[in-house]
C-alpha cells in the first residue's frame, strides 16, 4: 500500500483551457517544494494511442523513452518537471477497452456480464493507481481529457468518484478547471457557465475541491465569493488563472494565487519549504529579455496548426533563452515552396528547419528549402523527414542522381537513398509499429554535433520507418556529406552533416522531445547560436 496522494484535474465549459499547463504548473510548484510528482493524462478517444492520428486532429504526437506514442500534454509535463514520462502516463479509452476485452477472451470474467461499471471503471482505476503503486511518487496528478458532461468522459468521471470515496478526502482531491467568460457588451465577467459545469460534475457525485478559473480579466473578490457560494467551495479555493504572455509564467501565477498551498492543505501534506523557482525564473528572465533577434523558417506541411510542431517550437523557446536571443519563427508551408520563387519565400531567414512528417504532400518544397540552405550557407536543421530530405537533396544535386528519393515517396526510384528498414519490410499494421523510443547513437568528434553535445554517446527518441540507405554511404561521404552519428549496434546512420557549411545538421531522431526548461536541448541551443552568428 503506497502513501501516494492523488489530484484529479477535470475541465468544464470548453475544451482548450490548458488543463495540461495547469497540471504541469501545480506539479512544478509541488516538485520545487520537495515532493516527487508525476502527471498522467487520460484521453477519452477510442484510438489506442494518438500515433495513428493526423496532427490536424490533436496536434503533435509526443514520444517517450519507452517508445509510447502519446498526447502532446506529456511534452508539457516533461518540459516543466524535467523528468521523463512513459506509457503509463497516457491512457486512452481504446487502451482501456482493449485490455478489458483481452481479459474477457482469456476467460478472466467467466460467467459474468462485462459492463462499463465495474469492469471498465476498474480498469481505469487500475491505470490511475499504477503510477502511485510504483512507490516513486508522493503525488500523482491525473488530467481527465475532455470536458465534464461529454458522453465519452463519463466512465472516467465515475472512476474518479469511486476513487475519491475509496481513498478518502485527505488522499485524493479534484481540481476543476473552468472558464469565466467576459462579455464585452455588458462589461462583465460571467460565472453562470461555471455554475452549470460544477452542477454537471455534482450530478456525477463529485464536488470539486478547488476551482481554477481561466479568465482574460482580473476576477474580483466579489466574483470569487459568488463562485464559492454557488459551487460548494471556499472563497480561498477559487483560484484565478489569468491569460499569461507565456505558458512558462503560469507556475509563478499559480504560486501567487496559492494553488500549491491550497492543494497541500487539502491533502494534509506539510511543506516547510517555500517553492524555489530560481532556475526556472533565470530561464524566464533570459527568455523575456533578449539581446538579439533571429528569424528561423520552419518548413512543414501542418503549419496551419502550430500545435503539430509543439515540441519543436518549445525547444526553440528554450534555446532562445540560452542564447538570450529572441527567435521569431516564420511558419512556411512546404507546398508553397514546390513552385515559384523560393528565394523570395526564404529571404531574410537566419536559419531553416525542415520538420518531421509523413507522405509526399509538399515534399519537393522541403527538398528545395534544403537546397537553398545548403547553397546559401544558411544554418540548416533537418529533423527526421527533414534529415531524410537533406540526403535526397544532396544525392540529387551533388551526386547528380536526379531521381534519388525515399521509397516512402517513390517506391520504384532508381536511387533509393532513403529506404524502408529491414525489420519494417514485413510490417503491415500501422499502429505502434514504427521504430519508436530511445536508441543510442555514437558521435564522431570532428563534427558540429560533438561541439553541441560535448560527448560521444547519446540516446535520443525515434519515430520513423525509413532510414539512410547504407549502400550510398561511401559515395555520399566522398562528396562531402559526413555521417557524424551512427547507431553503434545496427550501424544505421543517425546524423548527417555537410563539410564546408557553417551549420548543416540532419538528425534521424527527434531531439525536440527531450528539450526542457532546465535542460534545453544542446542541438537546438547550437542551432540558434549558429543562426545568431548568421544574423551578424
Ligand atoms: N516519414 C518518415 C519515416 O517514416 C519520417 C518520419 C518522421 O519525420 N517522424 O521514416
Amino acid at each position: 500500500m503506497s502513501n501516494t496522494k492523488y489530484v484529479f484535474v477535470t475541465g468544464g465549459v470548453t475544451s482548450s483551457l490548458g488543463k495540461g499547463i495547469i497540471a504541469a504548473s501545480l506539479a512544478k510548484l509541488l516538485q520545487v517544494r520537495g515532493f516527487s510528482v508525476t502527471i498522467q493524462k487520460l484521453d477519452p478517444y477510442i484510438n489506442i494511442d494518438p500515433g495513428t492520428l493526423n496532427p490536424y486532429e490533436h496536434g503533435e504526437c509526443y514520444v517517450t523513452d519507452d517508445g509510447a506514442e502519446t498526447d502532446l500534454d506529456l511534452g508539457h509535463y516533461e518540459r516543466f518537471l524535467n523528468i521523463p514520462t512513459s506509457q503509463a502516463n497516457n491512457v486512452t479509452t481504446g487502451r482501456i477497452y482493449q485490455s478489458v476485452i483481452e481479459k474477457e477472451r482469456k476467460g478472466e470474467f467467466l460467467g459474468k456480464t462485462v459492463q462499463v461499471i465495474p469492469h471498465i471503471t476498474d480498469e481505469i482505476k487500475h491505470r490511475i493507481k499504477i503510477l502511485g503503486n510504483t512507490g516513486d511518487f508522493d503525488i500523482v496528478i491525473t488530467e481527465i481529457g475532455g470536458t465534464v458532461g461529454d458522453i465519452e468522459s463519463l466512465p472516467y468521471v465515475e472512476s474518479v468518484r469511486q476513487l475519491l470515496w475509496e481513498l478518502g478526502k485527505e488522499n485524493a482531491i479534484v481540481i476543476h478547471l473552468t472558464l469565466i467568460p467576459y462579455l464585452a457588451a455588458a462589461g462583465e465577467l460571467k460565472t453562470k457557465p461555471t455554475q452549470h459545469s460544477v452542477k454537471t460534475l455534482m450530478q456525477s457525485g463529485i464536488n470539486p475541491d478547488v476551482l481554477v478559473c481561466r479568465t482574460e480579466h482580473e476576477i474580483s473578490e466579489d466574483i470569487k465569493r459568488k463562485l464559492a457560494l454557488f459551487c460548494n467551495v471556499k472563497t480561498e479555493d477559487v483560484i484565478q488563472s489569468i491569460d499569461a504572455s507565456t505558458i512558462y509564467d503560469v507556475p509563478n501565477l499559480m504560486f501567487e494565487e496559492g494553488l500549491d498551498t491550497v492543494v497541500l492543505n487539502k491533502l494534509q501534506l506539510c511543506s516547510e519549504k517555500q517553492p524555489q523557482l530560481t532556475a526556472w525564473n533565470n530561464f524566464l528572465d533570459k527568455y523575456k529579455n533578449p539581446k538579439s533577434i533571429v528569424e528561423i523558417g520552419l518548413i512543414g506541411k501542418y503549419v496551419e496548426l502550430q500545435d503539430s510542431y509543439k515540441s519543436i517550437s518549445e525547444a526553440l523557446n528554450h534555446a532562445s533563452a540560452s542564447n538570450e536571443t529572441k527567435v521569431n519563427v516564420r511558419w512556411i508551408h512546404s507546398e508553397d515552396l514546390t513552385s515559384g520563387n523560393i528565394a523570395e519565400h526564404l529571404k531574410g531567414l537566419n536559419g531553416i528547419l525542415v520538420a518531421p512528417g509523413f507522405g509526399d504532400r509538399g515534399i519537393e518544397g522541403k527538398i528545395k528549402a534544403v537546397q537553398y540552405a545548403r547553397e546559401n550557407n544558411i544554418p540548416f536543421f533537418g529533423i527526421c523527414l527533414g534529415m531524410q530530405m537533406a540526403v535526397v537533396e544532396f544525392s540529387r544535386n551533388v551526386l547528380g542522381y536526379k531521381d534519388a528519393s525515399s521509397t516512402e515517396m517513390n517506391e520504384n526510384c532508381a536511387h533509393p537513398v532513403i529506404n524502408l528498414m529491414e525489420d519494417q519490410k514485413d510490417v503491415t499494421k500501422k499502429g505502434g509499429t514504427m521504430r519508436l523510443g530511445a536508441w543510442d547513437c555514437e558521435i564522431s568528434k570532428e563534427s558540429n554535433v560533438f561541439k553541441a553535445y560535448n560527448k560521444t554517446m547519446i540516446s535520443e527518441r525515434h519515430r520513423h520507418r525509413y532510414e539512410f540507405n547504407n549502400e550510398y554511404l561511401e559515395q555520399l561521404r566522398a562528396n562531402g556529406m559526413k555521417t557524424t552519428g551512427v547507431n553503434p549496434k545496427t550501424k544505421l546512420v543517425e546524423i548527417v552533416e555537410i563539410s564546408n557549411h557553417p551549420w548543416f545538421v540532419g538528425v534521424q531522431y527527434h531531439p525536440e522531445y527531450k528539450s526542457t526548461v532546465l535542460n534545453p536541448h544542446p542541438l537546438f541551443v547550437d542551432f540558434v547560436k549558429a543562426t545568431l552568428q548568421h544574423s551578424k
